[in-house]
């Protein structure tokens, strides 16, 4: 993919904090973090999103992700982690290369009110019967 950034970061074309590679996956501190430590963790194969990744390379993506999160943890002390991992624009995915955001959180970072502010305005209280009909419906797809 000539003009994806992040395979641009794989082939050594464009510069990054890499903090750990191997044949499979590649992490590397994000430039414009939410929380210093912010990595994203990409698979090496160019991907767009978790819906057109084989299930091998997700497996392997998210014991990178994994990995990552207990490296951030004990280097930045964060008292949380959250990973995020966005599939289309609508979702807030920027860069149409699968990828893992994971961030540290700590007790007083503000994330925990700016989250609970944004989500339950628009929560939606489906019926018993909403969730199990849509719950068959979902199952019915594995
Ligand atoms: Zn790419």
């Amino acid at each position: 993919m000539d003009d994806c950034v992040f395979c641009k970061i794989i082939d050594k074309t464009q510069p990054a904090s890499i903090i750990y590679e191997d044949d499979d996956v590649v992490v590397f501190l994000d430039t414009r973090p939410v929380r210093s430590g912010h990595c994203l963790v990409v698979p090496k194969e160019h991907y767009v999103n978790i819906l057109d990744t084989p299930q091998d390379v997700v497996s392997k993506l998210f014991m990178a992700v994994q990995r990552t999160a207990k490296a951030v943890q004990k280097v930045t002390g964060a008292d949380g982690i959250s990973v995020f991992q966005n599939n289309g624009r609508s979702a807030l995915q920027v860069i149409f290369h699968v990828h893992v955001h994971v961030v540290p959180r700590f007790e007083n970072d503000g994330f925990r009110e700016r989250y609970v502010e944004l989500i339950r305005p628009i929560r939606i209280a489906p019926s018993r019967d909403e969730l199990d009909d849509l719950a068959v419906k979902l199952g019915d797809e594995f």
